[in-house]
């Protein structure tokens, strides 16, 4: 299946819809998620065009994939929740159960995150 341009995150990259932006530079875009499931939850996202990990590390750029995981944990600092500690985590396709199809970092952190898989 082929990257699809009207997916939300997409639309968020575009200015077509708001976000609550926690960090942006020229590759990525960090914002929080619209309905947290710990005290801190925000979103990592590539700009460019990736649909998850997979499509990522087999198209993107040195400096995009660098970039990006240089993003997760400066924002998991600008959070508070690097010290601490927090999970960062990826869901890819059906059975990973990611539900937008635009490559996104989850960062849960800011309290126990709890048992990794339900
Ligand atoms: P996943 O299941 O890994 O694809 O996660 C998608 C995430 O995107 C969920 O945690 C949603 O709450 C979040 N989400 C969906 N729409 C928005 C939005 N407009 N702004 C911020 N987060 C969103």
């Amino acid at each position: 299946m082929s990257y699809d341009k009207n997916n939300i995150f997409a639309k968020i990259l575009r200015g077509e819809i708001p976000c609550k932006k926690v960090f942006e530079n020229d590759y990525v875009l960090a914002f929080h998620d619209i309905n947290p499931q710990k005290k801190v939850h925000v979103l990592v996202i590539p700009k460019g065009e990736y649909k998850d990990l997979d499509d990522f590390n087999i198209k993107a750029s040195e400096k995009e994939i660098v970039e990006l995981n240089k993003a997760v944990t400066h924002v998991a600092d600008l959070m508070g929740a690097k010290d601490r500690g927090y999970r960062a985590l990826t869901n890819i396709g059906s059975d990973g159960g990611q539900e937008v199809p635009h490559l996104h970092f989850h960062i849960f952190g800011g309290e126990k995150v709890g048992k990794m898989v339900s």
